[in-house]
């Protein structure tokens, strides 16, 4: 394969609602989508981190500096067999992992595209369906119950909430009391302090499925020492940005379940390999979301086909979070499960809407031409 054209979009897409977690909030979302040719053949990938840098460093800005500056032009025009030779292409270039995996998500579909076959057949998947769960933002009480109630009357297999210090028993204790069986789970996005286990440990009688993430992403000997403390079991998220760093997080005990982000560890390639460390340990693992459009949400689709992610994930249908998706059919979720796809390109792309929508757009080509359009 040679890519010889990258295409970067950017996106505004609105959310049906606003969207709250302890750290940061969202109203309108911003992706990049990146699409990558060799010759006819095209492949899209998404850069799904939010505007600002408050889930992890990275921004919409930042990932289109290091896209058009760094990574574009250490692959254009160069040769690569496997994913695995296209990312060495560019393995100088330190974090910055959803940008990353923007392009990569584009060669893994490219290299679909050549091989006439689903991505989730290219990546290994073994399910044709996988569960879905939905994850609910910060709301006053009300709101918050009649949200769950819909989505557990949807079929969701499991609900997620956010968290945070001053805002958990609150939150959890009346969901609890109306919906005393649902598998539910809480993520505090980083916002406990580690001084503050007795906080957490208050949250044990709940039987919550698992708490994500309630220490500052890089407390791995908190969470170690915290997991130690609580019956809950601690699932990581922003803490693992690497295979090493989940192989490490569960060797120390910071952690008994995994959630694997395609953008926040660097693409599809590294995903899976956090998938098989988990797997390896007999470690659960579920796949994570970054309110993803289409073009991210069917490669979320297709990663939670493979046989170690044995939770439901983040994964819903478009509907939940968009008037109109990117892409053509929508992900759909029936009866708490989304279809994974046969076949390459079951989800297309809309470019005339992606076309109407988009607030910039480059082309950069492998003769080093810059066009913007
Ligand atoms: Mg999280």
């Amino acid at each position: 394969m040679r890519i010889d054209s990258i295409e970067l979009w950017e996106v505004p897409m609105r959310l049906r609602q606003p969207f709250q977690a302890s750290t940061h909030a969202a109203e309108e979302l911003r992706h990049v989508l990146v699409r990558a040719c060799d010759g006819d053949l095209c492949g899209w990938g998404e850069v799904t981190t939010p505007t600002d840098p408050y889930y992890l460093g990275e921004t919409t800005e930042s990932a289109w500096h290091v896209l058009r500056d760094f990574l574009a032009p250490a692959v254009l025009g160069r040769p690569w067999r496997s994913i695995e030779e296209l990312v060495a292409l560019y393995a100088a270039v330190k974090d910055n992992t959803f940008a990353r995996a923007g392009l990569e998500m584009a060669a893994w579909n490219l290299l679909a595209a050549a091989r006439g076959c689903s991505l989730a057949a290219l990546l290994g998947g073994t399910r044709d369906r996988v569960e879905a769960g939905v994850s609910i933002g910060m709301a006053d009480r009300e709101a918050l119950l009649a949200t769950v109630a819909r989505h557990r009357d949807e079929g969701y297999r499991r609900v997620k909430v956010k968290i945070g210090p001053g805002a958990d028993e609150a939150v959890l204790g009346p969901i609890r009391e109306r919906f005393p069986d649902l598998p539910l789970m809480a993520d505090a996005n980083g916002a406990y302090d580690p001084a503050a286990a007795g906080d957490v440990a208050r949250l044990d009688r709940f039987g919550l499925t698992m708490i994500e993430q309630p220490l500052p992403w890089d407390a791995l000997l908190g969470h170690a020492r915290l997991q130690a403390a609580i019956a809950t079991p601690v699932c990581l998220d922003e803490s693992i940005r690497t295979a090493a760093q989940a192989a490490d997080a569960i060797e120390l005990g910071a952690c008994r379940v995994v959630n694997v982000k395609i953008g926040r560890v660097g693409g599809l390639l590294e995903a899976r390999r956090v998938h098989d460390v988990c797997a390896a340990r007999g470690v659960p693992a579920w796949v994570g979301g970054m309110h993803d459009y289409g073009v991210s949400r069917a490669a979320c689709v297709a990663l939670a086909s493979l046989p170690g992610f044995t939770l439901p994930g983040d994964v819903s249908g478009s509907r939940k979070y968009f008037e109109e998706d990117v892409v053509e059919p929508e992900i759909e979720a029936v009866g708490g499960l989304i279809a994974v796809p046969a076949s390459h390109g079951a989800h297309a792309v809309r470019e005339s809407m992606v076309r109407r929508l988009a607030t910039r757009r480059l082309r950069l080509t492998a003769d080093g031409s810059e066009q913007s359009q």
